[in-house]
């Protein structure tokens, strides 16, 4: 049975890890997190998982809800009507039951059922390839232990620029490493808010009045839309581009925190700062990719695919942030060209070689 090596635990790298455990593949997942999700991480807030990003789902999210009914959890999907301010327009969003975390926690059960293993606070800093085409991925663990792991497929779901770093000791060629290396990336700074109230009943503003400068780009009232969850409170989320060369973005939590609720404020000068039941601040790197290859680069070297949301295509008439469905596309595209290749080689045989350093 041949040994897959995934890389990151966020939505690729489960669907990845679901895929290939379920079609036989010895599979280990190696997330340099604490936790699953990546983008689509969840925390805990009154009785109720909710994502540290605000997310939702739209009716042409067609790949990704055909996932959810592969699962059995397509009735914890509910649709809710969405006032959109600053397109002035209703949409229809789609939420889980629980949160997001719904469909991770089912999709680790069913990897870990199927015999895979998930591997957290595991940082993978080197992967390289042996004379006999196998390949090694070194990895941190948060106590500093170094690991090896042997596979013969290896999928990474990072960013492109972190697989460039990774992946320095690999034959690939410079065209390939410079193209992958050229995508860039937009940051995103996310305050979330667990308010007493809300002031409008909008689920997204896009547009602030004008003369007013506000740090962050978007509001989501997430609980304006989907009112049925006890989270103990009102959620709210402040999302804002911040370049990394942005004082900004090296401030501490606290310091943001404070300068976007001064700037939400101005908008809503009734809100007071006891409305505040808690926050959490995410910054977020590589959130957003600003395009798109022009060329094919999912599989720079044979058997290591690199299954990255900047290599998914976007509309520009559409918000980049929209890539759920385009990454599980392209997770499903990938796991299937695996196991075409690995019937057609007829697999190796040996057991994951771990071996501590
Ligand atoms: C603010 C925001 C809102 C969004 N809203 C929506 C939405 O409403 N609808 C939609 O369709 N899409 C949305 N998206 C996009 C969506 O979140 C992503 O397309 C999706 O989550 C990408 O999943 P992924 O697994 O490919 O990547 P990620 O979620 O980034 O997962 C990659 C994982 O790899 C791990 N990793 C990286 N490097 C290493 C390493 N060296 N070693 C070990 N682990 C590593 C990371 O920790 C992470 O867990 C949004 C994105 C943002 C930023």
């Amino acid at each position: 049975m041949s040994k897959v090596c995934i890389i990151g635990a966020g939505l690729s790298g489960l669907l990845c890890g679901m895929r290939l455990s379920k079609a036989g593949f010895e599979v280990i997942i190696l997330e340099q997190l604490t936790y699953p999700g990546g983008l689509l991480a969840s925390t805990h807030l009154g009785g109720e998982y909710i994502e540290l990003l605000p997310h939702h789902l739209r009716r042409t999210d067609k790949a990704l809800l055909s996932v959810t009914k592969e699962l059995g959890i397509d009735g914890k999907v509910k649709w809710y009507d969405a006032f959109w301010y600053g397109l002035a327009s209703r949409k229809k969003v789609g939420y889980f039951e629980g949160g997001f975390a719904t469909l991770f926690n089912l999709m680790i059960q069913t990897i870990t059922d199927n015999g895979g293993k998930i591997m957290y606070s595991t940082s993978v800093s080197e992967i390289t390839k042996k004379d006999d085409g196998t390949y090694v991925t070194s990895c941190v663990l948060s106590d500093s232990r170094k690991y090896e792991i042997e596979s013969r497929y290896v999928v990474f779901t990072g960013s492109c620029r972190t697989f460039v770093n990774v992946s320095h000791g690999l034959p690939m060629s410079m065209n390939m490493r410079d193209q992958l290396m050229n995508l860039t990336y937009q940051s995103r700074i996310c305050l979330a808010l667990l308010m007493k109230k809300l002031p409008s009943d909008a689920y997204i503003q896009l547009k602030f009045p004008a003369n007013t400068e506000t740090p962050f780009a978007r509001i989501v009232n997430h609980s304006a839309c989907i009112k049925d969850r006890n989270y103990g409170g009102q959620v709210l989320y402040l999302v804002g581009k911040c370049q990394i060369s942005d004082p900004l973005w090296v401030e501490s939590d606290q310091k943001i925190m404070e300068e976007y609720f001064r700037a939400y404020r101005k908008l809503y000068p009734l809100i007071k700062k006891s409305d505040i039941k808690s926050w959490r601040l995410t910054k977020v790197r590589y959130a957003v990719s600003e395009q798109f290859p022009e060329t094919d680069l999912t599989e720079p070297l044979d058997n290591i695919f690199v299954c990255s949301s900047a290599l998914t295509s976007f509309s520009t008439q559409e918000t980049p942030e929209n890539r759920m469905d385009r990454i599980t596309l392209l997770a499903n595209s990938i796991c299937t060209k695996i196991i075409e290749k690995d019937q057609s080689d007829n697999g190796h045989q040996e057991d994951f070689i771990v071996t501590a350093l």
